[in-house]
């Protein structure tokens, strides 16, 4: 009898589920799991760091062969998810849900307030083609090679390049040309513990959904061979006596083309080998020994008889997996964001800080209102108040540099460059807003929703408008 693991205690547990919309397990019949940082869990520094050599040496070959260039190296930190590339300007930006700029890198160097307010006003319009949100797999590499080659390009210039827009082409097509993704899985497969985020907890919430009675889905980009060579690395040891991943999943679906799977119709194939390279056209029912390729989200529903809300999809792609998926098909939604990690423990280690500023700000509204009764009483040619006035604007003077004094401490328990990941300012970042608009539940692994066992109502919060007590 294998003994799995316990289960950390919910409360001081970072593998919380957060709720956005209200969402019943008991009702949910399949969870269809995405597996490239869903299911799988990789080292991301590692993994973007190699995939930053290769495109460098992809790039190198293009000849970009100056030695800076050649001496660039990786720096995790420059780049967070949900970034907006701004391909005319070269700038790579954080925007909040409004899709004001709050903050404006150019290169390697921030743009002061004054600057970035010049350059895009009080919003910036999301959908023409010069702004890219950093939402992929490799948004951390391709975004750290963007801000440094627009560094270098202001210093030296690049062969064969005129502009911002053609470093952001130039990055985008050695990153499609090269098979990056292809190395990356070779590499993996050859140095797992190297790549991969090992989490035995995974294993014992997959068991414990599919004893209680749900339908578990696979349905990844990924190929065959790939696929059953890294779930066997990433579950096998963790699942009792004999037991192997497949028999957790009653429907395994390889190269789905995600987003297409939701948004098209594509035939279905069943895999005949391990390469994954024979195919046979699909008929008849699905069956939990085979492993099928291609297909649909529409027939997939149709073969499990099955409704949209019947289908939880798990997913750590903000728009292949979720977006559309909510969107298109109404199926339930659970985003994994692995930075929750980090952001969970930025946030409790900025606790005391926030308790300070929030105290510091309700002391800035009490003397503003002051300030202003003190100014608006002077416009009807009462007593002077200027002296009041001149006392006030002191207090105000030095409460902002005890603000920014804490806001600065906040700074240092997160990304150096960028902050927070959910929050631009006092507002949610854009990021955020996605989230909160798709996932109807998010959280950093899925032993999350293990955690909470497989029966779980999650309930959302009350949420809070601005006129509420
Ligand atoms: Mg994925």
């Amino acid at each position: 009898m294998t003994t799995f693991p316990p289960w950390p205690s919910e409360a001081d547990s970072q593998l919380r589920v957060h709720v956005n919309r209200t969402l019943n397990l008991r009702t949910i019949k399949a969870i269809g799991y995405d597996m490239d940082y869903t299911l799988v869990g990789y080292q991301a520094a590692q993994w973007e760091e190699r995939a930053y050599a290769y495109l460098k040496q992809n790039l190198i070959e293009y000849g970009w062969d100056s030695p800076e260039f050649k001496a660039l190296e990786f720096d995790a930190e420059r780049v967070i998810r949900g970034l907006i590339v701004d391909q005319d300007l070269g700038n790579l930006l954080k925007v909040n849900r409004f899709a004001y700029v709050k903050q404006a890198r150019h290169g390697l160097d921030a743009l002061s307030f004054d600057a970035a307010r010049q350059a895009y006003g009080t919003s910036i319009d999301l959908t023409t083609d010069r702004f890219t949100q950093l939402d992929t797999l490799f948004s951390l590499s391709e975004g750290c090679i963007f801000a440094q080659l627009v560094d270098l390009f202001d210093r030296q210039g690049l062969p064969g390049v005129y502009d911002y827009r053609g470093i952001w082409s130039a990055v985008r097509k050695a990153l499609d040309e090269a098979h990056i993704e292809g190395e990356l899985k070779r590499d993996l497969l050859k140095d797992p513990d190297n790549y991969l985020v090992r989490d035995p907890l995974a294993a014992r919430t997959l068991l414990e959904q599919k004893r209680a009675g749900k339908t578990l889905m696979l349905i990844t980009n990924s190929g065959w061979a790939f696929t059953r060579q890294v779930m066997a690395l990433a579950y096998d040891p963790y699942l009792p006596d004999e037991m192997t991943w497949r028999e957790l999943f009653d429907v395994v679906i390889v190269s789905s083309r995600k987003p297409g799977f939701f948004t098209g119709t594509h035939r279905l194939f069943e895999v005949m080998d391990d390469e994954g390279q024979h195919l046979k056209p699909f008929a008849g029912q699905l069956r939990s020994d085979a492993v099928y390729l291609g297909g649909d989200a529409g027939q997939l529903e149709g073969l499990l008889g099955l409704s949209g809300d019947e289908i939880l999809y798990v997913g750590d792609h903000i728009y292949g997996d979720v977006i559309v998926s909510k969107n298109l098909l109404d199926w339930r939604t659970c985003l994994i964001l692995a930075e929750m990690e980090q952001e969970v423990a930025y946030l409790e280690a900025i606790r005391p800080l926030q308790e300070q500023v929030d105290g510091l700000m309700a002391q800035k509204q009490r003397l503003e209102i002051e300030y202003d009764r003190a100014r608006a009483n002077d416009l009807l040619g009462q007593q002077s108040t200027r002296k009041k006035q001149g006392m006030l604007r002191e207090q105000l003077v030095s409460l902002d540099q005890d603000l920014g004094d804490c806001l600065r401490s906040m700074g240092k328990h997160t990304n150096p460059y960028w902050g927070s990941l959910m929050r631009a300012g006092a507002d949610e970042s854009l990021l955020a807003q996605q989230v909160e608009r798709y996932a109807c539940v998010y959280a950093a692994r899925i032993s999350g929703l293990g955690l909470a066992t497989p029966f779980h109502y999650f309930r959302s919060k009350r949420s809070m408008l601005p006129h509420d007590l």
